[in-house]
């Protein structure tokens, strides 16, 4: 039915929108699936001629209309979440559980990184020591490529790496590795002035 009167019409076409609001949706949805391209084209032209002057003109109703449209459909949107997450259950907490991995991933490859620095060495060497009742008291200071080697329970003295190595027995005993080194260096104060001097050395 023609109208001659345009607000007329235009009110007959938002009535019969309303009464059929799946159809017109589904029509809507339609065309723009068919028209996408373009429409976005002309949005995208639109906002980069308009909008900031639109906006500036309209600032406070854009606000207000965004504002009133998020108290009005906070429910739905609430509903929609709680939709989202019930139906990718599955996929978000796998996505959480690889999160998890690779960050666990990540951290145990930075302290294997660690564990092989000269200070994350000398951390594990006290851990172990402590579980062995050993005292970590030092008399000299650790240099590079050295180990702590134990004089009596409760001191040690930083040696050269290679020659606390060489001094190892096939079974690990505590006497007999001690009195190896001792016998290495002639006596415990030429033992004690090497390594002091080695610290100096590199120092
Ligand atoms: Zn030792």
């Amino acid at each position: 039915m023609p109208y001659k009167d345009k607000e007329k019409q235009r009110q007959y076409h938002k009535k019969y929108n309303k009464e059929h609001i799946d159809e017109t949706r589904e029509r809507s949805r339609k065309y723009y699936k068919k028209h996408k391209e373009k429409i976005l084209q002309n949005h995208k032209q639109w906002n980069e001629q308009n909008y900031k002057q639109f906006y500036q003109k309209h600032r406070q109703q854009i606000i207000q209309c965004s504002k009133q449209y998020y108290e009005n459909n906070k429910e739905r949107a609430l509903q929609r979440r709680r939709q989202y997450y019930q139906s990718n259950q599955k996929n978000i907490l796998q996505y959480h559980k690889k999160y998890r991995e690779n960050h666990k991933k990540i951290s145990s490859q930075y302290n294997k990184q660690y564990r092989q620095t000269e200070q994350g060495k000398e951390i594990i060497r006290q851990n172990r020591d402590k579980r062995r009742k050993l005292g970590s008291v030092a008399l000299n200071k650790k240099f590079p490529n050295s180990h702590f080697h134990h004089i009596n329970n409760k001191e040690g003295v930083y040696i050269p790496e290679a020659i606390h190595k060489l001094c190892f027995t096939g079974k690990s005993n505590r006497k007999t590795h001690r009195r190896k080194v001792l016998q290495y260096y002639g006596s415990l104060e030429k033992m004690i002035a090497n390594a002091r001097q080695l610290t100096l050395v590199y120092d």
